[in-house]
């Protein structure tokens, strides 16, 4: 049988998807616009309150907001049972035909490196439609390459899945699992005269193969009597030849237009461990050989996959047909997340990790699962992500600040605030009691007021932020001066007096006084300093590590154009402050518990932390670029 992909309908279906893309587009804007309407504090309301600097999302602010941001980013959609894709189309359609009687799909990793956020996409649209349309969805992990697959990654995996919320329940499953039957098949296709076992080499296999223009050639044992493949198959199982010496091909069409049915390779021999199998076996199934039949026999009804396999379908469907498999999966393929500044290839990600150039797989630089993870991105940031960028069936690029701005959306209605200085700057209240210290209650989340207060320890010397004073302060700028007035958030107006300088003239300590009736941030006589500052009292602050973050890569596209990727790579993408003092507050936070650092970013605890040195990474700055730029129309924001 023949198949071709260039098909008179391909374009045709792609103009068809397209349409869909833009129609599904469409109705997400409708649809973020009747949320903005309403006034409620939605993911997207939430955030664009942060942006513009407010506390509360008022009813008018987000209406207008959003409808602005809809108007130029029309990928954009928050979470919602109501979305929709032509993947959903396909599946809503099938059940209502009764093509399908419950959906099932699968996420099949290769255990070859850890999850990224590319496979974050692919796993909240399995896992996504599985749950919505009432179905379930496998986890499969396709091991069918022992040379690179380590239980390591499988147990990563395995935690990334479940951390981004999703669950495969009793279905846990193996490509390894099904070795036998698939070995019992290709014997079947040898019998059926349908596969051969080759003698060429790699090599001769790809000079054989011919071009997108010329037809390929067949091997010298394509026509080999089918009892002597049967022998030498069984016989390349028994371990009898070297890596390489022999493969098992299927016998579809030398001469097909697409070239993946030009007699692909089915089996190959590989002396190697396999973390599941052990020794049992030598030869190993394909991808191709091993993906379709797995899903068949797990009762996969949607096999949905990315782009690059769409030229894999034909196989795909070759294999069902002539395997008497015991289900018939269909496959269906959307665009791969690529994203700005970002590299999504596990190969690549393991040159960064095995050449150094990261602390790990787990580096809050890495665009990985865990790396994001560690860095303090919540689960529900990157779903809100995976909803706002769609399933579209063309590839694109997106920008990497429309993850942030997802990510902050989830942080600002749920992060704590506390204080903590980067760059402390030493103030003395002097006419403030010596040996006084008050407790301030301080809001922990104005977005969110069911959070309560804490109380923060206030005294007569405090840390500030350096960059909050300027000797010479230029026209805008607001904070503290000298002779001018700031309020201490929750706590009090201080005035500076003077100011210290070391021999070399630097600004060593600030001498302020401040109005004991303004306690609390607020003064009797209505009077309104233009600047807030945050503060920790030198006493109680504690000592910490923090680690700001940037691209991990400095351009956009790295290594676009010829450019050796790894120059691409940024050489200030990780900046450690030593001497960085937080409220005490903090000492009890875990890794993977965000907070914001008033006026400075989202952080949060690294592993690295021990108990007399605690460590923070940046998850993110407060400022949304991206909603910035896009708002200028510009389309390179990140
Ligand atoms: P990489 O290209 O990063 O090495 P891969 O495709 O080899 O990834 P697999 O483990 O085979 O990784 O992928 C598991 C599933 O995740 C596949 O169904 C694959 O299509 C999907 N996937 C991988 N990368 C992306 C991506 N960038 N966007 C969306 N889905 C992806
Ligand atoms: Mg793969």
């Amino acid at each position: 049988m023949e198949c071709s992909l260039d098909t008179p309908n391909t374009d045709g279906a792609r103009r068809r998807a397209e349409l869909r893309d833009r129609l599904a587009s469409l109705i997400r804007i409708v649809y973020l616009w009747i949320r903005g309407i309403q006034g409620s504090k939605s993911f997207l309301a939430s955030q664009l309150s942060e942006r513009i600097g407010r506390r509360r999302a008022c009813l008018h602010r987000p209406r207008l907001e959003s409808r602005r941001r809809v108007s130029i980013d029309t990928s954009a959609s928050p979470a919602s049972p109501e979305r929709t894709d032509f993947i959903r189309e396909i599946v809503a359609a099938d059940l209502e035909a009764g093509r399908v009687e419950t959906v099932v799909t699968r996420f099949p990793p290769e255990p070859n490196g850890y999850l990224h956020i590319g496979h974050a996409k692919s796993i909240c649209l399995n896992f996504g439609i599985a749950r919505e349309f009432g179905g379930r969805c496998h986890l499969r992990f396709d091991d069918t390459n022992p040379t690179k697959e380590e239980q390591e990654y499988i147990d990563s995996i395995k935690a990334d899945v479940r951390w981004l919320g999703f669950d495969w329940g009793e279905h846990l499953y193996h490509a390894s699992d099904y070795f036998e039957p698939l070995y019992a098949w290709a014997v079947g296709l040898i019998r059926a005269g349908k596969a051969y076992v080759d003698d060429l080499s790699a090599d001769d296999i790809r000079d054989h193969r011919g071009t997108l223009t010329e037809p390929g050639r067949d091997s010298p044992w394509r026509d080999r009597p089918i009892e002597e493949s049967l022998e030498l198959f069984e016989r390349m199982r028994q371990g009898e030849f070297p890596n390489g010496a022999r493969v098992l091909r299927a016998r579809i069409d030398m001469a097909a237009p697409n070239i993946l049915l030009r007699d692909p390779v089915l089996y190959r021999i590989v002396h190697a461990a396999h973390p599941r199998t052990g020794d049992a076996w030598c030869v190993y199934p394909t991808y191709d050989f091993a993906h379709g039949q797995s899903d068949a026999i797990e009762g996969v009804t949607h096999s949905i996959c990315t782009l690059e396999f769409e030229i894999h379908r034909p196989l795909y469907d070759w294999l069902i047909e002539n395997l008497p498999v015991p289900s018939r999966p269909r496959q269906y393929e959307f665009a791969r997340l690529n994203v700005t500044y970002t590299v999504l290839s596990k190969r690549v990600l393991l040159r960064l990790v095995s050449e150094g150039h990261v602390r790990g797989w787990d580096d809050p630089r890495m665009p990985t699962i865990s790396g994001l993870r560690r860095r303090g991105f919540p689960a529900e940031g990157i779903r809100d992500f995976a909803a706002l960028i769609g399933v579209a069936k063309s590839d694109s690029v997106v920008e990497v600040g429309l993850l942030e701005y997802a990510v902050r959306g989830v942080l600002n209605r749920t992060a704590p605030r506390r204080f903590a200085v980067l760059h402390p700057l030493k103030v003395v209240i002097e006419n403030y009691p010596e040996a006084q210290v008050e407790e301030m209650e301080v809001v922990n989340n104005p977005e969110d007021l069911s959070a309560g207060t804490r109380q923060v320890p206030f005294s007569r010397e405090l840390w500030i932020e350096r960059d909050d004073f300027m000797e010479e302060p230029p026209a805008k700028f607001f904070r503290l001066a000298p002779g001018r007035e700031a309020r201490l958030r929750s706590a009090y107006f201080v005035i500076c007096r003077e100011v210290v300088k070391d021999a070399a003239g630097e600004i060593v300590e600030l001498r302020c006084t401040y109005d004991p009736a303004t306690r609390g941030g607020d003064a009797p006589d209505g009077r309104r300093p233009k600047a807030t500052l945050h503060w920790i009292s030198t006493t109680h602050a504690m000592p910490a590590e923090v680690r700001l973050y940037d691209h991990l890569f400095s351009r956009p596209d790295p290594g676009a154009g010829g450019r050796e990727l790894f120059a691409d790579l940024n050489p200030d993408s990780e900046t450690i402050l030593r001497g960085c003092l937080v409220e005490p507050e903090l000492a009890g936070l875990r890794a993977g518990e965000t907070v914001q650092f008033e006026r400075l970013g989202y952080f949060t605890p690294d592993p690295d932390s021990t108990p007399g040195h605690p460590v923070f990474n940046r998850t993110l700055t407060l400022k949304d670029t991206w909603a910035k730029l896009q708002a200028q129309g510009r389309h390179d924001a990140t």
